[in-house]
């Protein structure tokens, strides 16, 4: 082992290490490889957070040269290494400063690179036009020509440690060290490593193929040909997703063994009281799902579902049958909304929708019935007051709210069930808050209108069932989408006045704007960080115009000439509740005719009358994002007409539009969406930085990994539900969860 070989490594067991397990990974390099690497230890660590030898190890190449040469793309300022030839060699003396300068002449065998050097003998002896040498430095260009200036250079045949087999690894750049400090590094390591204990159970590595984990790590660092780094890559790849999955497959395994807090049987009063009265049929999709829900209910198990449709699919009455289902079982069902505008509009849908039957106490409500409770932050006291002893006695069987359901003073009497709309929007912190307001496990279904690719679907949300509702029920017009660029001549003009006539004809609009107004960020609360500028965005640094605000564009509006006489009125996260609620209700009644706002009506606002709608600057919104927007329009008997507005000109961003106007298939968009996007967009995680979580796996385009490590963990888990039999495997679980991990898994 590493420690019988290298002085002071005794000093790293403090470091977290299982008495036996990976000891020497946990060795420390500082203590463990000073004396052998000097201030390389410390460069590391400073710049990389390399701190152990283990650490030192997964420091891993991102690239490889090989020696018979490859040309690497030069950059200007970009820190390269290159293998080549010093084809001349040539010292000028300096005319305007005094001393000389060498210039030697690097060629990669496809193209050459300046290494200069002031006043450096030593450098003309030793290189000599025919050597072959490895340099590092910073590219510069200068007279037409890429330039090294004063690389950092070791030649080829006298450094025993720099001429490898196969490939020469490049590692990622640390400041003061020079590339081959890091091969000589990892060189010293893996020559002082018997044997480096592997995670992967032998049987998996077998079925698939793959090297045990010392082969690995050598076929990283010391590769002898890029078929090895790819089938190193590959046994990284799926030990991830293993790891991953074994998370998911035992959290599934935990939740079937505990014990619901309540048992729906089905089939009571109330739920067949709602039946008899609702006015339409529920599609043959709407019946399955209720179905599949009906058993995760009755089952002994809490339920843990999400349930994916489209917009406008009839998510709400599904989840209201199973609300009322739990009610007639004696608990209480909580719905989570996103925003208190939904969580409003909640509250008046399923409060017609139940009519009598959600007035229990009151003149004129049914026997049979229940009370529904609104909770939101920023209701009046009074108000507030009487909800609030309708959750505790349990006289409200439904209550509906923002995140102000988590807070504490919210107590219930026997909450059976939660029901979380638009999940992405909650982190876990929410949902268990939620979940720990029940005296026992209550049943959990998670509702969501983005669609979520299969690889998603098996790691976010891996420890769930799903259901999909796939049909939009019938009466539906659709929706046609048109790109409108604001800098041809007239053509934002043509829009108003379309607006103009759009509503003149007794039809509803929305103008949605990225921002409130001049100096406000984005709409507060509902994912202002959407519109900070994308980093991944290819059209980010070019300068972009102020976004388009609400209140600019309310003035805009009122002040056209095409518009005169209709109702116009602002809705943004930033006015008071009351207020809110009060445009929100006069705008589904009909009596404002344009509906100017910030993506607060984004998620399930549900006016049938409104046929149009206008977002300006829709460049700044995702893919996802529209599509959600546009699906507020087109859901009466009118068809929908959506005008995106940008003054991008042309590029990702009009690409992005053009899609969006191209196709209303929502899971096509949100394919299209996540390949635009980094993982930690999609995983909701934009902010976090520092080291990557997932180094080689990409949840995005690795199905088949994941596919398969889902049904080898599933088998493992089954046999050994605590991985006691594998304690690598078990201890490589548990670095993963490490809290910021932890949180990663579970935010949607
Ligand atoms: P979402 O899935 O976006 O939450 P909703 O549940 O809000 O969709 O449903 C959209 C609209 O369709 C609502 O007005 C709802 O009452 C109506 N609806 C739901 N199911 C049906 C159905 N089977 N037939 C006709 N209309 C339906
Ligand atoms: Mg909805």
């Amino acid at each position: 082992m590493l420690s019988a070989n290298l002085p002071g490594v005794a000093h790293g067991r403090d470091h977290g290490a299982r008495e036996g397990v990976l000891t020497h990974e946990m060795a420390r390099l500082d203590s463990a490889l000073s004396p052998l690497i000097g201030s390389a230890a410390k460069h590391l660590r400073d710049a990389r957070g390399v701190i152990t030898v283990g650490d030192l190890l997964r420091f891993l190449p991102t690239r490889y040269l090989s020696y018979d040469s490859d040309a690497t793309q030069l950059h200007e300022g970009e820190f390269v290494v290159l293998i080549g030839t010093v084809v001349t060699a040539v010292t000028r003396r300096m005319t305007s400063r005094r001393g000389s300068m060498l210039t030697a002449v690097l060629s990669d065998g496809h193209q050459e690179i300046d290494m200069t050097f002031f006043n450096s003998r030593a450098h003309e002896n030793k290189l000599h036009p025919g050597v072959r040498v490895i340099a590092g430095g910073q590219v510069g260009r200068y007279n037409r020509r890429w330039q090294l200036a004063h690389p950092g250079y070791t030649l080829l045949d006298d450094a025993a440690t720099a001429a490898l087999p196969g490939l020469y690894p490049v590692y990622p750049s640390v400041p003061k060290l020079h590339n081959w400090n890091l091969v000589q590094a990892l060189g010293l390591v893996l020559g002082a490593l018997d044997e480096i204990p592997d995670p992967l159970p032998q049987h998996l590595r077998e079925r698939h193929g793959l090297p045990d984990v010392g082969t690995t790590l050598r076929m990283l660092h010391r590769p002898e040909s890029r078929a090895q780094v790819a089938l190193a890559r590959d046994r990284l790849r799926y030990e991830e997703a293993l790891v991953l999955q074994v998370v998911l497959a035992q959290r599934r395994a935990k939740r079937a063994q505990e014990e619901a807090a309540l048992h729906v049987p089905g089939g009571g009063p109330l739920l067949a009281a709602f039946d008899d009265r609702l006015s339409f049929s529920l599609t043959d999709g709407q019946v399955a799902v209720c179905d599949e829900i009906q058993a995760d209910l009755a089952g002994p198990a809490p339920m843990n579902r999400l349930l994916q449709g489209e917009v406008g699919a009839g998510k709400t009455v599904v989840a209201l049958r199973a609300m009322l289902s739990t009610v007639d079982a004696g608990a209480q069902a909580a719905l989570l909304a996103p925003t208190e505008v939904l969580a409003a509009q909640h509250h008046r849908s399923i409060s017609a929708l139940l009519g009598d039957l959600g007035e229990s106490g009151y003149l004129g409500g049914s026997d049979l019935g229940t009370r529904i409770a609104l909770l939101t932050g920023s209701q009046g006291s009074a108000q507030r007051r009487r909800a609030l002893a309708d959750v505790v006695s349990g006289d409200a069987g439904i209550v509906i709210g923002t995140h102000a359901l988590l807070q504490e003073q919210v107590a219930f009497y026997n909450l059976g069930m939660v029901v979380i709309d638009e999940q992405h929007r909650f982190g876990v912190e929410q949902r268990d808050s939620l979940r720990g307001k029940a005296h026992s496990a209550p049943h959990v279904l998670v509702m969501t209108a983005t669609p979520i690719p299969r690889t998603i679907a098996m790691t976010v949300f891996g420890d769930m069932e799903t259901s999909t509702l796939s049909e939009l029920p019938g009466g539906r017009s659709g929706i046609s989408t048109f790109v409108v660029d604001e800098h041809r001549p007239g053509w934002l003009a043509r829009t108003w006045a379309r607006l103009g006539e759009e509503c003149r004809t007794g039809r509803q609009a929305y103008v949605v704007c990225p921002r409130i107004g001049p100096g406000s960020g984005g709409e507060e609360g509902v994912d202002a960080d959407l519109f900070a500028d994308d980093p991944t965005d290819p059209d980010a640094g070019a300068a972009r115009p102020e976004m388009m605000g609400v209140l600019q564009t309310y003035e805009e509006l009122i002040s056209d000439p095409s518009l005169t006489g209709l109702r116009i009125a602002v809705l943004h996260g930033k006015l008071p509740a009351d207020d809110k609620d009060a445009v929100m209700r006069d705008f589904a009644h009909g009596r404002i005719d344009i509906l100017v706002a910030t993506t607060v009506i984004e998620v399930g606002v549900d006016v049938g009358n409104a046929t149009m709608m206008i977002v300006r600057d829709a460049d700044r919104f995702g893919i996802s994002q529209l599509h959600q927007l546009r699906g507020r329009v087109g859901r009466g008997e009118h068809a929908g007409l959506c005008l995106l507005t940008t003054r991008a000109g042309p590029g990702a961003a009009a690409e992005r539009l053009a899609a969006v106007a191209a196709t209303t298939d929502g899971f096509e968009l949100a394919q299209l969406d996540v390949r635009q996007r980094r993982e930690g967009d999609v995983l909701g995680a934009r902010q976090s930085g520092g080291r990557g979580r997932l180094q080689f796996l990409s949840l995005l385009h690795d199905e088949e990994v994941i596919a398969t490590a889902r049904v080898d963990a599933g088998e493992l888990v089954a046999k050994d539900p605590s991985m006691g039999r594998h304690p690598l495997l078990a201890a490589a679980i548990e670095t993963w969860l490490q809290p910021e991990q932890a949180e990663f898994l579970e935010k949607g």
